[in-house]
């Protein structure tokens, strides 16, 4: 067989021959087995980070639980087939559901913004590892300078406190007025968040008197504004952040399923409290950002959270980032 020629056709029966006496060698002379690469489970990605105008993004998945689902959760109002078509449409399974986790930390260049503080330790496997999170994405908890809760629920509140001691030492706390009221004080809590307030009691009541309680449509810092976002939550309060003209809206919990929610946004969700309120939000809050085109970040969205929502003939739908934050 030349170098570089073809190969003939008794080159090839050569080589084969060859192979043939390698393998008898091999199989009589004992030798140190490469071993197969051992399987290692899935990997996900949860850190992502790109730039605002001068600011820094960074969005942390902080786990997901897996369940029966999304009916009755999503679609409460509508029949289980109805929800099972739209989401097998999307090549999404029919009766389980994942919910994912995703914080988002702000860097202004002047303070570090930390939206929401996760599940408490313990809810599930992949949940509860936010300030461990937080170090992999470059920063120490020492350094968050603002914690902003979005809502009282417990996949927001919970990461608050660990032994009763705030996880981030130095943050000043930012709540909105309507709906730190409306947990601490427990009036008309329905039986089915009775364990919503519990929790937000344990973990974000101590912090109440060091917090700020804000309006719904406050600065909270230069550039990061309230909206309200009620429904969901009595007081939830979604943002409106802005630096050197790029804009992005955190709508914490307006929509929860990408597709269920967004497709359909008079479907009820067993978890908004008010169903009509969240309703009304979500198309007030789909008009905005579809309207402007502004990237939203939210936080049940599929990791890295990030998209937008594009209004079509007779509805929305959720268009996720690509490279777009990339530029
Ligand atoms: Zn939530």
């Amino acid at each position: 067989m030349t170098k570089h020629g073809p190969l003939t056709r008794r080159d090839a029966l050569k080589l084969a021959g060859g192979a043939a006496a390698l393998g008898a060698l091999t199989s009589a002379v004992p030798y140190a087995a490469q071993a197969a690469a051992p399987m290692l489970g899935v990997s996900r990605p949860s850190i992502y980070r790109f730039k605002l105008g001068a600011f820094e993004v960074t969005n942390i998945l902080d786990g997901y639980v897996q369940g029966p689902g999304p009916h009755p959760t999503f679609g409460n109002n509508q029949t289980p087939e109805a929800v099972q078509a739209l989401v097998t449409a999307h090549g999404l399974p029919a009766t389980r559901h994942e919910n994912q986790f995703v914080v988002t930390l702000v860097n202004t260049g002047k303070e570090l913004v930390l939206f929401d503080a996760g599940n408490p330790k313990g809810r599930a496997p992949t949940t509860g590892h936010l300030s461990q999170l937080i170090v992999t994405a470059g920063y120490q908890p020492e350094q968050v300078d603002v914690v902003v809760i979005s809502h009282g629920h417990p996949d927001h509140v919970g990461g608050l406190l660990v032994d009763g001691k705030p996880v981030y030492p130095n943050a000043r706390y930012v709540f909105g007025a309507r709906e730190f009221d409306y947990w601490n004080k427990g009036e008309n809590i329905p039986d089915a968040r009775k364990g919503t307030r519990d929790i937000f009691m344990q973990f974000a009541a101590p912090l109440g008197e060091k917090a700020a309680m804000i309006k719904e449509d406050a600065e909270i810092v230069g550039g990061i504004r309230a909206i309200p976002a009620f429904g969901h939550s009595p007081g939830m309060l979604a943002f409106h952040i802005e630096s050197e003209g790029k804009r992005l809206v955190n709508w914490a919990d307006t929509a929860n399923h990408y597709v269920l929610s967004v497709q359909q946004p008079d479907w009820y969700v067993a978890f908004d409290q008010d169903k009509d309120a969240a309703v009304a939000t979500r198309r007030r809050i789909f008009d905005m950002v579809s309207a402007d085109k502004l990237p939203v970040v939210g936080y049940h969205m599929p990791f890295p959270a990030v998209g937008w929502v594009e209004k079509t003939a007779t509805s929305y739908r959720w268009v996720p980032a690509t490279t777009q934050m990339n530029f």
